[in-house]
């Protein structure tokens, strides 16, 4: 069903005369085919039984999100915890490596859509990994976005960031709301 102004309960109402997605007018074209291909069951069915749920904006938003996987590189312990934690609230799928050389490994793998790279770590750090990530044959997407974490709010860390290749900066301690921003930019 499409409309042209939504109102709240609407989801509801569609849903209640057997409609098996609602979508509000105008709609991006990546809404409308994720739409279809969600009601049809070719995007993998993250929401399980799907179709018993009327879709929505909303939930292909959401479905989006469980989609993307993200890759933590993170050697401290306290630190990954606390990604973790608020990336599971923001709704993304997280795997968590604790050095450069196997943030690279996962890489080559598993299909990612983020890195979250912190600087300093044993074997190899931030900007190496990163450097090897963008000259690799290997990795699945040398393309990968790259966001830098570091606690090291120093003058030139930012510029040292993004010369080794890397998307952009996140200093440390994680805000909430800096990192889901962050992200969606780079998504
Ligand atoms: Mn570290």
């Amino acid at each position: 069903m499409l409309v042209s102004v939504g109102k709240r309960g609407d989801a509801q109402l569609m849903q209640e005369i057997g409609c098996a997605a609602y979508l509000t007018k105008p709609f991006k074209q990546s809404y409308l085919y994720d739409c279809l291909a969600t009601v049809v069951g070719t995007i993998s069915d993250v929401r399980g039984k799907s179709l018993e749920q009327i879709i929505t904006r909303h939930s292909l938003a959401e479905d989006n999100k469980q989609r993307m996987q993200i890759l933590l590189a993170e050697d401290n312990l306290i630190n990954q915890k606390v990604a973790i934690r608020i990336l599971e609230k923001l709704g993304y799928q997280t795997e968590t490596t604790d050095n450069g050389k196997a943030a690279i490994k996962a890489l080559e793998t598993k299909k990612f859509d983020l890195v979250l790279m912190d600087i300093q770590m044993p074997e190899m750090d931030g900007f190496e990994a990163t450097k090897i990530i963008r000259t690799s044959q290997k990795v699945l997407n040398p393309g990968i976005p790259i966001i830098a974490m570091t606690a090291h709010a120093m003058p030139g860390y930012r510029e040292r960031c993004l010369d080794s290749g890397m998307d952009d900066y996140l200093s440390k301690p994680i805000e909430p709301q800096k990192l889901s921003e962050i992200i969606k930019k780079h998504l």
